[in-house]
């Protein structure tokens, strides 16, 4: 590839905030409104034009489940979040805490209100272009592109919730993308929502899910007929009267971070939402009949990209011994739900990556020092790129941890602001786990036995 230098260039610089987040996403949104409820002036950077990510701009239909099947474990902010849109919606049931349905555009405006309200500024349409940073791993300087053109901005602590660790990994983090071997990722899915479903068909037919055996889905792909439908992966969700949710079908091959890929990804999951919607209007003409294609993400669904590595890195195997540690700053216990890349479709494999294992009231730890990059003093990541495994990825990607994650990162940043000088590895855990708990965060006592060892390479 051709190279082209950048001329020197004088841009207007703002250093009025302590705390800038990158990405409105779930744990964007909570770090900015922890970050600002904590007293420092914050500043929240968003690439589209409304905060809540994979769940408003995405279209995801629905939330992975709040509880660990006996009771809510992600609580503080991230309850607020699940609460308020709840109450919005009154063909969710009150006391619903698992898979319960999201109304994009709703949730929109309760991200809105909860950070705004918190005191942050929200700065949308706006895109990192580049990160500067000195010999110490200090990040000195953001450069955003916008409507106005470039401009710089600087702080004491950034927080990076772009999914994909950009701030991070431009500032020259170590990080790991997909499969060790192959460097292949989990697939993407392009999800949309289908208006003017007939809703008593549709609540009254058949379950389409694929855990169904009774699905038209299995012989939907089984005979071939449909060649737009890839697989048998159908969610739905209705999130609105007459209006399902759709996270359904794959598309492999692509990587978040090569907008070429995206663009790509976007226009064939436009296609598919289309041969989606004549597909059920075939085999289920009751409910879809006279359905249409109302809305399809604006972002392309995104289940796996740079993984940073920070003072510890989270595995599947403390997932598995339900470890517990001293730093810990949420729980967490979804399931390890990995979706297997092309190669391992084409061999029928699944992704072989999955587990599901969890009983009752278990759920296991996340370190605050998988929030912190190692070799960078002044950033902390929460959400989906946070250090970790490439299987328990499949686990901590999900909204309600993400949520739980950026308020301890937002809270995290706040006291690096106000007691050590910004850097996040001094952050004093105590205090921050006694903030978080104060907040109403589930960090229950820890166990001596569930304790595994404090370190990795
Ligand atoms: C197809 C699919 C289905 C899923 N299903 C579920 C489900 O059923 N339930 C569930 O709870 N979770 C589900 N998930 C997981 C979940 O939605 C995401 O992993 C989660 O939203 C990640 O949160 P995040 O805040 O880390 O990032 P994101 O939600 O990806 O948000 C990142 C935000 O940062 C912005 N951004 C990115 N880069 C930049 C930049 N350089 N400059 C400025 N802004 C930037 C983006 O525009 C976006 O708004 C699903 C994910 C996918 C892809």
């Amino acid at each position: 590839m051709e190279h082209h230098t950048l001329k020197s260039k004088e841009l207007p610089l703002d250093s009025s905030y302590d705390v800038i987040v990158v990405g409105g996403g779930p744990a964007g949104c909570t770090a900015a409104a922890a970050a600002a409820r904590e007293g420092a002036r914050t500043l929240l950077i968003e690439a589209t034009g409304s905060l809540g990510g994979m769940g408003t701009s995405g279209l995801v239909p629905a939330w992975c489940p709040f509880s660990d099947k006996q009771k809510m474990i992600y609580r503080g902010l991230a309850a607020k979040v699940f609460d308020t849109l709840k109450a919005q919606m009154p063909h969710v049931k009150e006391d619903a805490m698992d898979w319960v349905p999201i109304d994009p555009e709703k949730l929109k405006r309760v991200y809105d209100d909860l950070v705004s309200e918190a005191g942050a500024h929200i700065l949308f349409l706006s895109v990192l272009a580049d990160v500067e940073r000195d010999a110490e791993g200090n990040i000195t300087t953001l450069i955003i592109l916008n409507k106005g053109g470039l401009q710089a901005f600087r702080a004491a602590v950034y927080v990076d919730c772009t999914g994909d660790g950009d701030v991070a990994a431009w500032a020259g983090a170590d990080y790991r993308k997909g499969d060790e071997d192959t460097g292949e990722l989990q697939p993407a899915t392009h999800c949309f929502i289908l208006g003017n479903v007939d809703d008593y068909a549709y609540l009254n037919g058949p379950n389409l899910h694929a855990d169904n055996p009774q699905s038209p889905i299995h012989e939907v792909v089984r005979s071939g007929d449909y060649p737009g439908i890839p697989d048998t992966h159908l969610c739905n969700n209705m999130v609105a009267p007459r209006a399902v949710g759709f996270n359904a079908g794959h598309l492999w091959g692509i990587d978040n971070t090569n907008s070429f890929s995206v663009s790509e990804a976007l226009i064939q999951g436009r296609k598919m939402a289309a041969d989606y919607r004549d597909m059920l209007a075939a085999v289920q003409p009751a409910a879809f009949g006279n359905a249409f294609v109302m809305s399809t993400g604006t972002l392309i669904g995104t289940r796996e990209s740079r993984r940073i590595i920070g003072d510890y890195v989270l595995t599947a195997e403390d997932y598995i011994s339900r470890r517990s540690f001293s730093d810990e700053i949420c729980r967490n216990s979804y399931f390890i739900d990995v979706h297997g890349t092309q190669t391992e479709q084409q061999r029928g494999e699944g992704s072989g990556l999955s587990i599901t294992l969890y009983g009752p009231g278990e759920s296991h730890g996340i370190p605050y020092r998988c929030l912190t990059p190692r070799g960078l003093r002044n950033v902390l990541v929460a959400g989906r790129s946070i250090s970790c495994d490439r299987r328990v990825l499949g686990s901590v990607r999900v909204m309600p941890v993400c949520l739980a994650m950026g308020e301890a990162a937002g809270l995290a940043a706040a006291l690096a602001v106000r007691h050590t000088d910004g850097d996040v590895h001094a952050v004093n855990i105590e205090l921050l786990r006694g903030r978080l708990r104060e907040e109403g965060a589930y960090l229950p006592e820890i166990q001596a036995k569930s304790m595994g060892s404090e370190h990795n390479e």
